[in-house]
């Protein structure tokens, strides 16, 4: 009679190997996106690439196979949400998963990743297509055959996709979602546009000196709960969190001295992941217990500090005396009211990473629309730029001017990460599901915030969010964490109730 116990050791030590490696390639990526000089780029290409080599390796151990098939055969896994019976369910899944992907595409994909973003990198500084098309069309290729590996069901490769940032979604669930979202925000926006109250936002572009910026960025960091001694900060061109592993999360932001709020709201965000990856068990760690349960969910965390709780005029009541005095030449003697005014601006514009929470949602369905026909083959790369615009001007009544401002301005294609888009537009509603259930929980949020009271809110987040690992999928969740299934109605209705004072609306 064999030992489930033991086997089930077994199973968990092989994981963690697979994950040791895997968080190892994790720290070469934060270097490559920090401190790597340039011409170290090709040589970075082949270490990333014979890591994911052996990492695929060990992931796909047909010994994790038969160890799984043991533990399913046993029948003694425990209740269905037991910590046993979750990591061999989600464990069975990404093994299913991986072992699909022959090693060659494996490798092959991590070394035109690589490549493709530093191609991707010269080609938006010189707004220039034409450049970046050799590396769009071979990574569209390496994806349609990583779908093509992985299969799929209804005729849809994009849901093989998909499935690696919000395991189990479909862009026709997605798609249902994102419809009545897109017609009420198209209305928000157009009311919105026609009001007659237009912030200052020349307030945000004073002068905000950036030692200034990082030790206030850190401060608020620190405050809301991140942990300085299991984390740091560094400067990046894209601004990330990466969790390497136990006791180790990088962040990352890009100052400017004449604009405050990328900065600042971006160390807000990336910390918001970071508290996520800080508030898994550690003792989890390589196994699905100790992971996060999607893209969605982690992009929820992030914006509900950087929106909910950090464009709050609770939030600024607490730290904009301090912010006063951290840059006096640009806010002493500015109003309060004026400043959560000009944080909340609202205007359509070109850029995603600087857009407002309202048109945020709405450059998310755009590449939502486009990502699908590229896949299924319907859009060839070479016709992108054509039809972004085409379908930018229909969504925000603005022609974008080069491609820079377009179809170039985001690293995800060049670096693979196609499917990853909508798991923005996810989180945006989940936060504002999971935010509505903490204030009913733990009674008036803003008072806390305005006391400086960050803790309730992320005690509560680490109880019902990130201890649980990947116990349940996204929407069981949410529907348990919040009584209710993934919906828009909490979203708009939590921009309502901001937007509708700030511009007047009735
Ligand atoms: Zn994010």
């Amino acid at each position: 009679m064999p030992d489930t116990q033991a086997i089930y050791q077994d199973l968990l030590t092989h994981l963690r190997g697979a994950a040791v490696l895997g968080s190892c390639a994790s720290v070469l990526g934060w270097d490559e996106q920090t401190y790597l000089p340039a011409a170290g780029a090709d040589h970075r290409a082949e270490q990333l690439a014979v890591l994911a080599g052996l990492t695929h390796e060990r992931a796909t151990a047909p010994r994790i196979g038969d160890l799984l098939a043991e533990l399913e055969g046993g029948g003694e896994l425990g209740a269905p949400n037991s910590a046993m019976a979750v990591n061999v369910r989600e464990s069975r899944h990404s093994y299913d998963r991986v072992t699909k992907l022959p090693r060659t595409l494996v490798e092959e994909l991590s070394r035109t990743t690589t490549l493709a973003q530093t191609a991707w990198v010269t080609a938006r500084k010189r707004s220039d297509f034409a450049e970046f098309l050799p590396w769009l069309e071979k990574m569209v290729g390496l994806k349609r055959q990583q779908a093509e590996a992985l299969g799929y069901s209804g005729g849809v490769p994009y849901d093989a996709l998909l499935d690696e940032f919000e395991p189990g979604a479909s862009a026709r669930e997605i798609a249902a979602t994102f419809a009545p979202l897109r017609d009420e925000l198209v209305k928000l926006v157009d009311a919105i546009q026609g009001s007659a109250r237009r912030p200052d936002i020349s307030l945000l572009s004073r002068r905000f000196p950036l030692e200034q910026q990082r030790q206030f960025a850190e401060s608020a960091a620190e405050k809301i709960g991140f942990d300085f001694q299991a984390g740091r900060l560094d400067v990046a061109p894209h601004p990330f969190c990466s969790g390497m592993g136990p006791g180790d999360c990088r962040l990352t932001t890009r100052y400017n001295p004449q604009h405050f709020p990328g900065a600042f709201f971006g160390v807000l965000h990336e910390a918001g992941h970071g508290l996520y990856e800080q508030g898994l068990d550690r003792a989890a760690f390589g196994s699905p217990m100790g992971e996060t349960v999607s893209l969605g969910i982690h992009e929820s965390q992030s914006r509900l500090w950087e929106n909910f709780v950090g464009r709050s005029r609770a939030f600024w009541q607490h730290f904009f005396t301090p912010a006063q005095q951290a840059f006096p030449e640009a806010l002493s003697g500015v109003p309060l009211d004026d400043w959560c005014a000009a944080i909340n601006d609202v205007r359509p514009s070109f850029i995603r990473v600087e857009a407002d929470e309202v048109t945020y949602n709405l450059h998310i369905m755009l590449r939502f629309e486009l990502e699908q026909p590229l896949m299924s083959g319907d859009l060839p790369p070479a016709d992108l730029p054509a039809v972004w615009n085409e379908t930018f001007t229909r969504f925000f009544g603005l022609i974008p001017p080069d491609a820079a401002h377009g179809c170039l301005q985001d690293i995800h294609w060049s670096a693979g990460l196609i499917g990853y888009f909508p798991t923005y537009a996810l989180g945006n509603m989940y936060a504002a599901q999971f935010f509505d259930a903490a204030q009913r929980d733990l009674g008036d949020l803003p008072a806390q915030f305005a006391r400086g009271e960050f803790q309730p809110l992320l005690g509560w987040l680490r109880k019902n969010i990130h201890s649980r690992g990947k116990q349940l999928r996204a929407g069981e969740l949410v529907q348990l964490v919040t009584g209710a299934p993934l919906s828009h109605r909490g979203l708009m209705a939590h921009l309502h109730r901001k937007f509708d004072p700030l511009f007047g609306l009735a």
